[in-house]
């Protein structure tokens, strides 16, 4: 019976991996497909602001804070954005655990920008110019405790693209790491 139980359980956890990689791969196919997402105005502060609400990043060991400029206003397909700021908060949790994640929206050059700026060990010189590429994962992120599949950051960029975004990640290794998301406006 331990066996069995044992055996139950590492094919649950796994079957629970392949459904996240497969939903994870139709997502990226949906986005980069080129078909443009169904749009409506999106309050970011609001928006936002809910979003974190229903994250409770407290509960999870985050210290999390908030600068949200209020009024700036996107056309987005919400439930798209939303999974922009989950993704990056998860990882936040997961890379930076235990750390300050810093919220902001504002308003900057006539576009509209979403950032997570978190106190945690930060990105590698190495890592840097390819955590958006899909699969891959920071060197010490390949170990599989951690879950991933190094599509989390790829998924955001082809929403934000879709979007007529961009996206951009800079980072101090020991200081933590910066995450942009730059809208344009609603007209
Ligand atoms: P995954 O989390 O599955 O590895 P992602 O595409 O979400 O894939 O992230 C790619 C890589 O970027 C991660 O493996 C990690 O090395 C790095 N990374 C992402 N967010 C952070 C962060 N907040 N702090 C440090 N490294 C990060």
């Amino acid at each position: 019976p331990e066996t069995l139980q044992t055996s139950l359980v590492a094919m649950q956890q796994e079957s629970a991996r392949m459904t996240r990689l497969v939903n994870d791969l139709l997502t990226l196919t949906r986005f980069e497909s080129g078909k443009a997402p169904s749009r409506q105005p999106v309050v970011l502060d609001q928006f936002v602001g809910r979003a974190l609400d229903e994250l409770s990043l407290r509960d999870k060991g985050a210290l999390e804070s908030r600068d949200l400029q209020p009024g700036v206003t996107v056309r987005a397909d919400p439930e798209a954005l939303k999974q922009v700021v989950n993704n990056l908060a998860q990882n936040a949790l997961k890379y930076a655990p235990g750390a300050e994640q810093h919220w902001s929206v504002f308003q900057a050059d006539g576009r509209a920008a979403i950032r997570l700026q978190d106190t945690g060990p930060g990105i590698s010189r190495q890592d840097l110019p390819h955590i958006f590429e899909r699969f891959y994962r920071g060197e010490k992120a390949r170990d599989r405790s951690t879950g991933g599949s190094g599509l989390g950051l790829a998924i955001a960029k082809s929403i934000v693209e879709a979007h007529q975004g961009t996206i951009e990640a800079s980072s101090e290794p020991g200081q933590g790491a910066t995450f942009t998301a730059w809208l344009p406006l609603a007209a």
